[in-house]
């Protein structure tokens, strides 16, 4: 009998289920944009499959969402192959998990560590590639591997440099997303004309983004933070915090709360403070990003198939006015 205290077969056929409901779930969320449930709930049944999962390894079927990043590609847009794939993010939602966390990481690069903590930003994923400083491409996660290309409409985003102040030839990634007061403005005007409202910023900014008039695009104020350089060309970069600091050098929009912190207290205290105050700030977060800060300790970590095993995030609660999808009765 195992822990779950299931057996294998009721462990079968809970799976099977849960895998549908979540595959479905996936689908309105990623592709469509208009999720059909609460983060937390989809969380909490996905951790659901993780545990059985974790109890009964051989039942891993290659459809499970536990070995799938977001979702398939809109048709509607060419295609982008992500030769370097864009990952998702391992999730952990108490201190005594993220203790967890750092244990594994120092049984694996020594004690002490540094983290470069973040502010996970509700949006979506985007890549920018930049040839001779001028940017040549954008486009989103899609399912990791091949992403949309959506570079006229990224074009649209005034925080996004299309010429650099140097000749680089790199690729950086980082987050889309629609603040707050953007989005209560856009579904205000979008209730007036009788059109669905969006559930949360997070589908309003990736709604905003695909769409296949760049213009549409540029009447909605999409924001960008971008927090990773993957090629790093000439750049003399060996932490994720230099990262951010070269980002931010070359005319990026970096989020200014990143910090630096050796070991969990630090870790703690930045939960705690962006924990209370994130209703006071103009943007949506989820939680709080922790990144291993040296690059070569990232490297010697790796990824599994789906999340890089240097970083996770720490998701927050669900917020108090929440956004019940579907019944439309959001209030931010
Ligand atoms: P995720 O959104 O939990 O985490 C990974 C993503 O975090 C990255 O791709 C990146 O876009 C983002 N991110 C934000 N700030 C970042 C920072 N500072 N550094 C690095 N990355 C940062 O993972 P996911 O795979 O995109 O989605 C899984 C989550 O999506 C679930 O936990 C769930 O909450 C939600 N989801 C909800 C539904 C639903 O029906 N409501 C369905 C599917 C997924």
């Amino acid at each position: 009998m195992a822990d779950l205290n299931l057996t294998k077969q009721e462990a079968n056929e809970e799976l099977s289920t849960l895998r549908d409901k979540l595959n479905s779930y996936r689908d309105a969320y990623y592709t469509k944009d208009a999720p059909l449930v609460e983060d937390s709930e989809y969380d909490k049944q996905y951790n659901r499959l993780l545990a059985i999962e974790q109890e009964y390894p051989d039942l891993v079927t290659p459809d499970s969402p536990s070995q799938l990043v977001g979702d398939v590609t809109l048709p509607d847009f060419n295609k982008v192959t992500h030769d370097i794939p864009m990952l998702s993010m391992g999730d952990v939602f108490s201190e005594e998990e993220l203790a967890d966390f750092n244990d594994r990481i120092e049984k694996n690069v020594g004690d002490e560590v540094d983290y470069n903590v973040e502010l996970k930003i509700d949006g979506l994923a985007i890549s920018l590639v930049y040839e001779n400083g001028v940017l040549v491409q954008g486009s989103t996660r899609g399912n990791g591997t091949i992403g949309e290309n959506v570079t006229e409409n990224l074009k649209t985003i005034k925080s996004i440099p299309q010429k650099l102040p140097r000749p680089l030839s790199f690729e950086v990634r980082g987050e889309c997303f629609m603040d707050k007061s953007e989005f209560l403005r856009l579904n205000n005007e979008r209730e007036a004309n009788g059109e669905q409202v969006f559930a949360n910023p997070r589908n309003a900014a990736a709604g905003s983004l695909r769409q296949l008039n760049p213009k549409v695009t540029a009447d909605r104020k999409l924001d960008t933070f971008m927090y990773t350089i993957v090629t790093f060309d000439d750049l003399e970069v060996t932490t994720q915090h230099q990262a951010l600091e070269t980002l931010e050098e070359l005319g990026f929009h970096v989020n200014p709360t990143a910090q630096v912190t050796t070991g969990l207290k630090g870790v703690n205290e930045f939960i705690d403070h962006y924990g209370e105050m994130r209703d006071s700030l103009n943007y949506g977060i989820d939680g709080v990003v922790l990144k291993v800060n040296d690059l070569a300790f990232q490297r010697q970590l790796g990824n599994t198939v789906k999340v890089p095993r240097w970083e996770i995030a720490y998701k927050f609660p669900p917020e108090q006015a929440e956004t019940v999808v579907r019944e439309i009765t959001w209030t931010i």
